[in-house]
């Protein structure tokens, strides 16, 4: 039985970052209010790692995030991104500035780019380690980034905290070759969409019934179980998006659930990662 804890050690920070956090993306599109007190309920549960972007309704899932966390910022771990088209050395800087505003905070806990862009990486690092030596960021990484170009990172600087990727039940191809790259470098992986962004499992289906067996032996649901089957490697977190305070509880339930090497093997089975394929899947 894999023992298990709330939270861990992110990638070269120092910090113990909570294993399963909060998404972000689309937030703003729903009911704010109840969205604002989502969050809030989720930081109550421990739900401490906090994802948003620049991207996310063009700011408006930062200001969000800026109203949820006003008076409990020293609990949370934050996190925004640039966006590539802004990922210059003057403009990573600049785009930064305008998150802490809309974010409501002076200073990120890791600022990543969200995907790789025209600008040369040296340029975005170099705008980073301002960013960090200014107080204003406390690490810094990468997102949809494939071990080709982690590689060139690396070969840059020592100090990326993270690669966010796309990863779930369905979507497991980080595990041939980036999660053990990062593995090896201490870099964190931070699960996106582990629910496939609606491509979950469908009732009723063959995986989704080992989900429910494993989890009614736990009194867990199947999307507890499939958090926790993402979370079995000591590099990965997860970053659910939830909109209601039911569905952030059963989120935040998934850290506490111990899986079995038994229970493990069982999902990979039914739901199984598939041959190496060319390219990294992102949304
Ligand atoms: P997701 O977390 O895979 O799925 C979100 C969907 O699952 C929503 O429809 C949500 O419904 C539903 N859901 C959540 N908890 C549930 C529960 N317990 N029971 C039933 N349904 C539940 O999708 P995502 O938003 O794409 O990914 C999560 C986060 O990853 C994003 O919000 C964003 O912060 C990050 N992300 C990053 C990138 C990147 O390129 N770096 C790309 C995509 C996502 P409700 O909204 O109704 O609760």
């Amino acid at each position: 039985m894999q023992t298990f804890s709330p939270s861990r050690p992110f990638g070269c920070t120092n910090r113990e970052v909570s294993v399963v956090g909060q998404g972000t993306w689309n937030l703003e599109a729903g009911d704010r209010p109840s969205a604002i007190a989502t969050l809030r309920r989720g930081l109550d549960l421990g739900m401490t790692h906090i994802d948003t972007a620049e991207m996310y309704g063009s700011g408006a899932a930062e200001q969000l995030v800026g109203e949820a966390i006003a008076g409990r910022r020293g609990e949370v771990f934050l996190v925004s991104k640039v966006l590539p088209h802004n990922a210059s050395r003057t403009g990573t800087i600049s785009a930064c500035e305008k998150s802490l505003k809309r974010l409501r905070t002076d200073h990120l806990d890791c600022y990543l780019l969200h995907w790789r862009g025209q600008y040369r990486l040296e340029d975005t690092i170099a705008a980073f380690e301002q960013l960090h030596s200014d107080g204003k960021i406390l690490s810094w990484g990468v997102s949809n980034f494939d071990v080709s170009d982690l590689e060139e990172i690396a070969a840059i600087s020592e100090d990326m905290a993270c690669n966010q990727v796309l990863y779930h039940v369905k979507e497991r191809a980080i595990e041939h070759a980036v999660i053990p790259w990062c593995q090896r470098h201490g870099v964190a992986v931070v699960a996106y969409s582990p629910f496939g962004q609606g491509d979950f499992p469908a009732p009723k289906s063959a995986g989704w019934r080992v989900l429910e067996e494993i989890g009614a032996v736990h009194g867990a649901t199947p999307r507890q179980v499939a958090l926790r089957f993402l979370l079995r490697n000591a590099m990965t977190f997860t970053i659910p998006k939830a909109a209601t305070p039911e569905h952030v509880s059963e989120n935040a339930g998934a850290s506490a659930l111990p899986l079995s090497d038994a229970e493990i093997a069982r999902i990979d089975a039914a739901l199984p990662r598939g041959p190496r394929r060319r390219g990294l899947p992102m949304l």
